[in-house]
């Protein structure tokens, strides 16, 4: 499926995309935004990865109805088992989780840290 474009000149989850294909380059996924997502156990979860058995892209699912502001974690944790399969959440994933979102945070900062600058001070 074609990837839609984010309208929003601040869309936290495409910052977070970024620097995911910043660190590994050669890692793809697909992510969805989804209405619930249900464990075997019947638990309610945030967010979800799976590999598909047919060899096509992971998948990464997120639950719509959590904040706005909780998404760029739950996509970087995502993301993280995207960079470290098999490893659930032991060290290498905490270490690509750490990564992912210190360059998020990195990238954010850089994009935005003159966004408190009174508009008429900002030189062209
Ligand atoms: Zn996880």
């Amino acid at each position: 499926m074609e990837l839609l474009k984010s309208p929003f000149l601040n869309d936290p989850s495409s910052l977070v995309a970024m620097a995911f294909s910043v660190i590994y380059p050669d890692k793809e996924f697909e992510a969805v935004l989804v209405d619930k997502i249900t464990a075997e156990d019947g638990t309610q979860m945030v967010g979800c990865t799976t590999f598909p058995d047919d060899g096509s892209l992971p998948l990464v699912e997120v639950a719509g109805h959590i904040p706005a502001e909780a998404v760029p974690e739950i996509l970087a944790h995502e993301l993280a088992h995207i960079a470290t399969p098999g490893d659930e959440h032991g060290p290498r994933w905490k270490e690509a989780f750490e990564r992912i979102y210190s360059k998020y945070n990195e990238l954010a900062i850089a994009r935005f840290q003159d966004q408190d600058q009174d508009p008429q001070e900002a030189t062209p």
